[in-house]
């Protein structure tokens, strides 16, 4: 089979592989139908995640239909259509008892990882009866992609652990696929007003059609001065940090209201300063998080009746075999207008 392949930093290439077998009892091998790049490839390729050896297969994110399974695997058989979770989960150990699935003792985010990824024509997935999710007949199967990782990554790391409310204000800070995924699943809750922060004006516009009530281009207006004028001068109740940099971690510690919540999703490769000189009598809290995807049937339910349309994430399309015009693509997302890219295994 043709697979994606890392081979250190700033090299991939799409070449033959082995096609994967079954290994353990409670494996299943998927067939690729969709898969998708996200921004944590990138950083791969970048040499932030050195744990990523040469010769791994990338990719954590996807829906195929079912090739063959274990002997112990007794939710889903072949030809079985399912959505592939980031997030390997055994079900057993004392963290997966817990729904933390990220941290699971015998998966977590492994795909694309520690084992071979999602941007090929098969992959293995450990633990198949916890870590895949059946597709309804009838559903959008490419929307589900975004079902993978995006979605319940900005509403587990951003909407529940902000706890947003009816009538709150809540303010993201990065308006890409995560911050575009927060912002339409904090609308479950109704919030007063979703005010959206970015540098680039296009993805700015795209959040107002995806119902931002303001957006703010931090480039030329000061994001402070500018929420506390929204604000009366209180700030957002819920802040959902969706960039990872000190800038922006920073931005936010500014922007929380007394009483009110930083989400943070942003995958961070430096320390930041936490403002404790203003901070410690404002009643604030803190999150941090890793997807569990736990939400992932909720999720699947909201699509299925039409109040979460994760099509509209998707900008570009590619055959898997044309993944490196894909990359391309999502690299210079900016110039490309790019949110998520789909590949489809023909
Ligand atoms: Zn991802
Ligand atoms: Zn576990």
């Amino acid at each position: 089979m043709k697979a994606l392949v890392y081979h250190g930093p700033g090299k991939k290439s799409w070449e033959e592989m082995p096609k994967p077998s079954i290994q353990l009892p409670t494996d299943a091998i998927v067939r690729i139908y969709k898969t998708t790049i996200c921004g944590t490839d990138l950083h791969i390729l970048k040499g932030d995640t050195p744990e990523v050896t040469d010769g791994r297969i990338l990719g954590h994110e996807g829906v195929g239909v079912i090739e063959e399974v274990g002997g112990g695997v007794t939710s889903f058989k072949k030809g079985d259509h399912v959505l592939i979770s980031c997030i390997t989960s055994c079900g057993k150990c004392e963290y997966c008892k817990k729904g933390m699935y990220s941290h699971c003792e015998n998966g977590g985010w492994i795909l694309g990882h520690l084992i071979d990824g999602t941007q090929a024509e098969y992959v293995r997935i450990p633990f198949a009866d916890n870590s895949l999710y059946r597709i309804p007949e009838g559903s959008d199967e490419e929307a589900l992609v975004m079902l993978s990782d995006i979605l319940p990554t900005g509403f587990e790391c951003g909407v529940l652990n902000g706890q947003v409310k009816p009538g709150d204000t809540v303010a993201i800070v990065g308006s890409g696929p995560i911050g575009l995924a927060a912002l339409l699943t904090a609308q479950f809750y109704s919030p007063a007003e979703i005010i959206m922060i970015d540098l680039d004006d296009n993805r700015l516009n795209i959040a107002k059609t995806f119902g931002a009530t303001q957006t703010i281009n931090s480039r030329n207006t000061n994001a402070v001065e500018k929420v506390m004028s929204l604000t009366g001068n209180k700030g957002a109740d819920t802040v959902i940090e969706a960039v990872g940099t000190p800038v922006t971690f920073e931005l936010c510690e500014a922007l929380v209201a007394p009483g009110g919540r930083i989400a943070n999703i942003g995958v961070h490769g430096k320390s930041v300063d936490l403002h404790m000189e203003k901070l410690w009598s404002h009643n604030i809290t803190i999150t941090t998080r890793l997807v569990d995807t736990v939400t992932t049937p909720m999720l699947l339910k909201t699509v299925r009746s039409k109040k979460l349309d994760p099509q509209q994430l998707i900008t570009h399309r590619f055959k898997l075999s044309d993944i490196d015009k894909a990359y391309d693509t999502f690299q210079h997302a900016d110039r490309e207008k790019a949110l998520k890219v789909i590949l489809t295994n023909e």
